[in-house]
């Protein structure tokens, strides 16, 4: 792959403190979220339906995608800012060929303090059982694995790909023998599609190494035609989990976390409910997301993100990179589910949200 002559290294001096940067509402940057593709194998039908998505749909050219030298760059920078976890994501970033290259790359990053920074990566768990090793070899920490049924017919008509169920339990077992735990795994709840499957998906991963998680069903993007009612709370979750397999609370492992944590009273372990719809956290977001082109967004919700590819192949220096990024983080007013109402998923004056697909989670 040609090295971009860009990609200095920013000047991070080791044993120094990090440019830390807070937005309009005093949220430090601290995560920041890759997407490496915009190209997925399965068509969730809340994510990539296939009407919008099918074998018309125009993805990215090659040459549109930030290289790995470039994606480094601008994580560098960001990590001299303060950011000490970065997930990378899709799109199925599985699917980006050699992407355990861009992994040591990303592992070979310290902070300012001279500490290693937390890789983590979200995927459909389709190809983890090939991927897994080399990830993990690369520095990879933890993988986040979404499943949304143990049912082979919910979840082929989820996936929308007749991708079978096995293959996914069979992929989540290799990440964890080759140690990228601890597991999560993330389960998308939408009324009407799988919420029967709540209290055999914890049933199933209760007194198991992983942890189970809800997600509420969001609004994201403009073509999964999102509607309040397809949205089963997350108090609902716990009320029907609790009725069977009693649960009790549990303290959050830091400040702002998204999950709200809750463990089996038996000691079975533990799962999670991400309340995204019904409980915003925007009071302490500190994601910032950059899509597979180079467009840094300061929302999952967002309309517009900044063209920094743009800036990188015009030979911006670090230096520039470094104070456009702090300077549209120090602008930053994002709380759009603070202020979601049922309305809101329509098209807002005229503009499209951007899709999870093409943002990542
Ligand atoms: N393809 C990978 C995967 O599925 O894990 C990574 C990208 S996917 C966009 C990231 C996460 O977003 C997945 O857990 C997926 O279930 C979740 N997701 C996608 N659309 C969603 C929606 N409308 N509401 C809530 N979560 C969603
Ligand atoms: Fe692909 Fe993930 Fe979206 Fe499903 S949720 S279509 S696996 S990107
Ligand atoms: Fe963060 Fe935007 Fe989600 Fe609020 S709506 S939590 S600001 S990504």
């Amino acid at each position: 792959m040609a090295r971009n002559p860009n990609a200095t290294p920013v000047p991070v001096e080791r044993g120094s403190s990090p440019v830390v940067v807070t937005d309009s509402r005093n949220r430090q940057l601290r995560d920041l979220r890759i997407s490496v593709t915009d190209r997925c194998n399965f068509r969730c039908v809340y994510c990539m339906p296939k009407q919008i998505f099918g074998r018309d749909f125009e993805f990215m050219e090659r040459a549109d995608l930030l290289t790995f030298e470039e994606i480094t760059r601008l994580a560098r920078i960001a990590v001299a800012h303060g950011v000490e976890k970065i997930r990378l994501t899709g799109g199925e970033p599985l699917l980006r060929k050699g992407l355990e290259e861009l992994v040591g790359m990303l592992a070979a990053l310290r902070t300012p303090e001279g500490r290693e920074v937390d890789i983590a990566l979200t995927t459909n768990g389709s190809a983890l059982a090939v991927k897994a090793q080399a990830l993990k070899d690369a520095g990879l920490k933890r993988v986040n694995v979404s499943l949304d049924s143990l049912d082979d017919a919910t979840f082929k008509a989820v996936n929308d790909v007749d991708f079978p169920v096995a293959k996914v339990l069979a992929g989540i077992a290799v990440a964890h023998e080759v140690g990228l735990g601890p597991i999560k795994i993330d389960m998308v709840v939408k009324r009407g599609q799988n919420d029967q499957d709540i209290v055999p998906m914890a049933a199933h991963f209760k007194d198991s190494p992983y942890i189970l998680r809800f997600i509420e069903f969001m609004d994201v993007g403009s073509t999964n035609g999102w509607k309040m009612e397809q949205v089963v709370p997350s108090a609902e979750v716990i009320s029907a989990i609790n009725a069977e397999l009693p649960l009790e609370e549990v303290a959050a492992n830091y400040p702002g976390e998204t999950s709200v944590r809750w463990r089996y009273r038996d000691g079975g372990g533990e799962i999670g409910v991400i309340s995204s719809v019904t409980q915003s956290f925007c009071h302490s977001c500190t994601r910032v997301r950059v899509s597979t082109e180079g467009k840094l967004f300061t929302c999952l919700f967002a309309t517009d993100g900044h063209d920094l590819r743009a800036l990188i192949r015009n030979g911006c220096s670090d230096e520039e990179l470094s104070a456009v990024m702090a300077g549209i983080w120090r602008e930053r007013t994002d709380r759009y589910s603070e202020l979601r109402t049922a309305t809101t998923n329509e098209i807002r004056a005229g503009k499209k949200k951007i899709e999870m697909s093409y943002i990542g989670g």
